[in-house]
């Protein structure tokens, strides 16, 4: 593997330093498993990075009775280890304690999974199903603004999202509800999915996201369970084809799961 080109370094230890440090030059990172992996290889080089690690904003974890809050410094490994996330959350502690290898799972974060926008993500299927949000802080002249964004509208395409350079992804919202069932499925060759099926079905929301095959996760939602057809889901999505299988093949393992998924679902 090539070098790490050379950079200058900030380390903030609050949110409102490190929004006054970060610019379309000063680029905030984590665990840097994607960001310093696309520097070495010559993708990006920024001359400056923001290391968003010392700030305890980031990692804090808040599972009340409605809503779950991971912070989005929070690595995959604290996360699924976190208790109340365990219990609250079972198929997204499940899915981050799997994900990747060790070292990823370890410094890899989900607020850097979701910034930036890898189209082989397990976890932005899983949150999208899960009808998740980002929150987004922004530095401006007078103070900090703050949107909050669902995870479905925040990812718009392979490596790119909607969040300008000014603003770090401070909080993955989740909203709990007790009358859902879900179920994430995949299929995978390599280091990363090639093909991933989240089901859920609660009394106002019956959905299926289809992540890994195309350039984004693909949202269907539907009246009943029924209602989802495998078969037509799979026609109708976006196939990326690369060295893990061409588009007859990757629609025919997205039917096999989604089947699967939906079989899982209904039998509670
Ligand atoms: C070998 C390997 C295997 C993997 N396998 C899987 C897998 O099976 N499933 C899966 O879902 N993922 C997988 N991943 C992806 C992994 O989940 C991500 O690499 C990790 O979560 C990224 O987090 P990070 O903190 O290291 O991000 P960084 O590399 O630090 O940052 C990534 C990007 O996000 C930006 N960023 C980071 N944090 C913030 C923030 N809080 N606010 C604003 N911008 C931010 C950075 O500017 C950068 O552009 C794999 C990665 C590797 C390297």
């Amino acid at each position: 593997m090539s070098v790490l080109p050379a950079f200058d370094l900030d380390r903030p230890v609050s949110l409102s330093e490190a929004l006054s440090l970060i610019s379309e030059e000063a680029v905030p990172y984590n665990g840097g498993t994607e960001l310093l992996l696309a520097m070495r290889a010559g993708f990006l080089r920024p001359d400056r990075l923001v290391d968003l690690k010392r700030i305890p904003e980031l990692k804090r974890i808040e599972v009340a009775d409605d809503q779950v809050i991971i912070g989005g410094g929070a690595t995959h490994d604290e996360a699924s280890g976190h208790d109340g996330i365990r219990a609250t959350l079972p198929v997204l502690a499940e899915t981050l304690s799997k994900l990747g290898n060790p070292r990823v799972r370890a410094a890899g974060t989900l607020g850097g999974n979701l910034c930036f926008a890898e189209p082989k993500s397990d976890v932005a299927t899983v949150l999208m199903a899960l009808d998740a949000s980002v929150r987004l802080l922004g530095g401006s002249p007078d103070g900090t603004t703050t949107r909050d964004v669902p995870v479905a509208e925040f990812i718009v395409g392979p490596y790119t999202t909607t969040r300008t350079s000014a603003e770090i992804l401070s909080q993955i919202r989740i909203p709990v509800d007790t009358q859902s069932r879900m179920t994430y499925m995949k299929y995978q060759t390599m280091e990363r999915p090639t093909v991933g099926v989240a089901v859920s079905k609660s009394p106002n929301r019956t959905v299926a996201v289809i992540g890994a095959i195309g350039p984004i996760p693909e949202v269907f939602q539907a009246a009943t369970l029924d209602d989802l057809d495998p078969e037509t889901i799979a026609a109708a999505l976006d196939v990326i084809e690369d060295l893990t299988g061409a588009d007859d093949y990757k629609r025919h393992i997205a039917a096999l799961l989604i089947a699967r998924a939906i079989e899982k679902v209904a039998a509670g």
